[in-house]
């Protein structure tokens, strides 16, 4: 090997799911191999686009057997500290391979090799005397004529537009510059221009003393790691601490990276963000076309933005001057990935803060018992907003005892009457019910038949608008049979209320309310969701009736009823964490009502009126709740008061998943670490598109423990046969147990 020993080696991160770097020759014209590069180069027999994860002087393997890398991209490492740090650290705590974490924290254009900066695109625009220009003294060039005429009418085009407009406009055009009637410049990066005058930004209420504390309390320690959990009811002034802090780290000449649960559900918030801090902002979320992804990551890495406002993956955009990381409603599910690398964009977002050595804000009403547990053992500091800021209340929380009065399509009469009062004062409702569809089953009264689904472990749900049966889990979706399958009987009932159902009964009800639903498919259409939350934020919409979409952070003046018709599913849940869930989802939902000056009140429809979770949402007593929760946890050794891990597999027969679950049991009980391992189980949902799911977990009070375990066990199944059969996943402090 002396001959090829000037060749220094490279790991390379490669995206595909195994979970290990393989290792390259380095040609040395390539000069010095530099960690988060990247490289392209053959893998098998595929050409990849790798990142170089590090650099050997040797490698385990003999040279020759090696193959070279064949190209550099871009002159610069894309990924650079600490994103890179976080993108290890991330690999390694949910035991993903590390090639997939470095394409997830890349904008795609870069994963296909496209250089790091942006291509800008050019625009076009009239000049002074383009301006001035009589379009009709160019009859005799009738394309330069449209190319004018065209320009008149907006400020300036891309060669896009142009395309789209006129065919072969590019003869034309050249004409035009060279008569000076055009010129073309480079657009700007910016989305938008930062307002000329901060005049023009709306001003900032005084903060109240709790506020005036809690933003002491952060901009003190502003150079270094500390995580602050600033638990506000809702209503209390939480967003205007985040507005407060970002414009504190502004001055400074520092970047704010906010994380928000959905952006294209809180259009208020994103122009709130705006009206503040002025157009230096950029929002990061899927609704964006690859592009624009690309440029909002060049313009945070190169400094060029002041905000970045995203969703759950904005958690890895790089920032060339961070100041703070802030995230609102940090006990959202959202921010846990349910496929791929599990990771919680949360806990990454404290791991990015500490090694970017900076304070993180987890905002909340409801903070996760997870962070609580940290908040009150010390390890986070806790900042308390106990009032709502403007001059209004919380809202009162009745109970209607569903086991005593009967609800017709989901509606019980006393929430009826409340409902109707409130027309009369002119002010809205809102009926919260996380059902979509006009009834979640189709049943046979003579034979007890129930309509369910090929394909999983599902009711159908009934689409009546549509006339047809659909499965929320899979998406199947039939014409409404019009018999029993099992004894012909021609009368189907739909049982149980969806949304649908119950608008349909509210319009019945009250023929003069207007009544607006808010689901995904009332939704679906674009601009649909824009003018419904309009029309709820306006007033114009008396009685609003909806599913989660609803509950996020709106902020709607006139509801003072709410209603909360059917969350009894929930206290009989298979997870352990459904009380907790039930109470953030209550308060969430109550939180919409009275949120201006007057007064709110929120009726839960239950069967179980002395169930022991509503005593606790009804006193509003959060810290209350949080003692109880937790105590009873540290009884049953749950998450936080442990660390779980949740193995999963599912296959094509209802077998294999299951048997392949036992074995890894096996191989993990011969460990003798100190873990303890249920059994391998079906899955709630055991059947899901076609697929048999099973699961068992893993649980310790060392976390250390359990991820030594685990990747031992990782290892054994890698390199076990009927791994490949199945398909199976880690999910490393699991939430959803489905
Ligand atoms: P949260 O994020 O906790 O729900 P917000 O920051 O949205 O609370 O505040 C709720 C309402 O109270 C908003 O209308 C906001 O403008 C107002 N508000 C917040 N802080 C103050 C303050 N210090 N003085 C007056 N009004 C305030
Ligand atoms: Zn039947
Ligand atoms: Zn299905």
């Amino acid at each position: 090997m002396a001959e090829l020993s000037h060749f220094p080696f490279v790991k390379v991160a490669i995206p595909s799911p195994l979970r290990r770097c393989f290792d390259y020759r380095w040609p040395a014209a390539f000069g010095k191999p530099i960690p988060g590069t990247r490289v392209q180069l053959f893998f098998g027999s595929r050409r990849v686009v790798g990142i170089i994860e590090s650099v050997m002087q040797t490698s385990d393997l003999p040279a020759t057997k090696l193959k070279c890398v064949e190209r550099v991209l871009g002159e610069q490492a894309v990924l650079v500290e600490p994103t890179l740090s976080l993108a290890r650290w991330t690999a390694a705590y949910y035991h993903h391979s590390l090639g997939e974490v470095f394409a997830m924290a890349l904008p795609l254009a870069l994963r296909k090799g496209k250089r790091a900066m942006p291509e800008t695109p050019l625009i076009y625009r009239l000049s002074i005397t383009g301006q001035i220009l009589d379009a009709n003294t160019l009859q005799r060039a009738p394309v330069q004529r449209r190319i004018v005429t065209a320009l008149q009418q907006t400020p300036f085009m891309t060669a896009n537009a142009l395309n789209a407009e006129l065919q072969n406009w590019r003869a034309g055009m050249k004409r035009l510059i060279e008569q000076s009637l055009v010129e073309v410049a480079e657009q700007t990066l910016l989305p938008t221009q930062p307002l000329a005058h901060s005049k023009a930004l709306q001003p900032a209420p005084l903060p109240t003393t709790k506020q005036q504390h809690a933003l002491d309390e952060i901009s003190a320690n502003q150079n270094k790691f500390g995580c602050y959990v600033l638990h506000g009811v809702t209503g209390s002034g939480k967003t205007e601490v985040y507005l407060r802090l970002a414009s504190e780290a502004i001055e400074r000449g520092k970047q704010v990276l906010i994380l928000v649960p959905e952006i294209a559900l809180t259009p208020q918030l994103l122009s709130r963000f705006q009206s503040r801090l002025g157009n230096s902002l950029v929002s990061i979320h899927s609704g964006l076309t690859d592009k624009e992804t690309h440029i909002a990551w060049w313009l945070a890495k190169t400094g060029q933005v002041s905000v970045i406002l995203g969703t759950r993956s904005a958690v890895f955009t790089p920032m060339l001057n961070p100041g703070y990381i802030m995230i609102d409603e940090e006990h959202d599910s959202s921010y846990k990935q349910q496929d791929g690398c599990r990771y919680h964009a949360r806990d990454v977002a404290v791991k990015r803060a500490s090694l970017e050595n900076i304070p993180i804000v987890l905002g909340s009403a409801t903070p996760s018992l997870e962070t609580m547990h940290n908040a009150l053992s010390g390890r986070y500091k806790l900042l308390t907003l106990p009032q709502r800021a403007a001059k209004s209340r919380l809202p009162d929380i009745g109970l209607i005892d569903l086991s005593k009065l009967k609800a017709h399509d989901g509606l019980s009469q006393p929430l009826v009457a409340a409902i109707g009062e409130t027309l009369l004062r002119g002010e809205q409702s809102l009926i919260f019910l996380n059902r979509r569809g006009f009834a979640p089953m189709v049943i046979c009264f003579q034979c007890h038949w129930r309509l369910r689904c090929t394909h999983c472990d599902a009711n159908m749900v009934l689409h009546q608008d549509r006339n047809r049966v659909r499965c929320h889990h899979c998406g199947a979706d039939k014409p409404k049979p019009n018999q029993c399958t099992d004894c012909g009987n021609k009368e189907l009932f739909p049982a149980g209320a969806g949304t649908q159902r119950v608008e349909q009964a509210l319009k019945d009800r009250f023929r003069e309310a207007n009544v607006v639903r808010i689901d995904r498919d009332s939704t679906s259409r674009k601009g649909e969701l824009e003018k419904r939350l309009a029309q709820a934020a306006d007033g114009s919409a008396d009685i609003l009736v909806g599913t989660q979409m609803l509950s996020k952070g709106h902020h709607f003046p006139n509801v003072t009823t709410v209603g909360v018709v059917n969350v009894d599913q929930s206290l009989f849940s298979v997870d352990f964490r459904s009380a907790e869930q039930l109470y953030q989802l209550v308060t969430q939902v109550a939180g919409r009502a009275g949120r201006a000056q007057k007064k709110g009140t929120v009726y839960i429809q239950t069967a179980y009126p002395e169930n022991e979770c509503f005593r606790l949402i009804r006193t509003q007593n959060f810290d209350q709740f949080v003692q109880t929760t937790l105590s009873e946890r540290r009884q049953a050794a749950y998450p936080p008061l442990s660390y779980m891990v949740l193995l999963r597999a599912s296959s094509k027969d209802p077998d294999t998943a299951v048997q392949f679950l036992r074995k890894a049991r096996a191989t993990a009980l011969n460990f003798k670490s100190n873990v303890k391992i249920t059994d391998a189980v079906d899955s709630p949902l055991a059947k899901k598109s076609g697929r048999y799911r099973a699961q068992l977990s893993l649980i310790s009070n060392s976390r250390k423990t359990l991820h030594t375990t685990l990747d031992q066990l990782i290892d054994e199944l890698e390199n076990d046969k009927t791994s490949r059969k199945v398909r199976w996943s880690v999910d490393v402090d699991p939430i959803d147990f489905y």
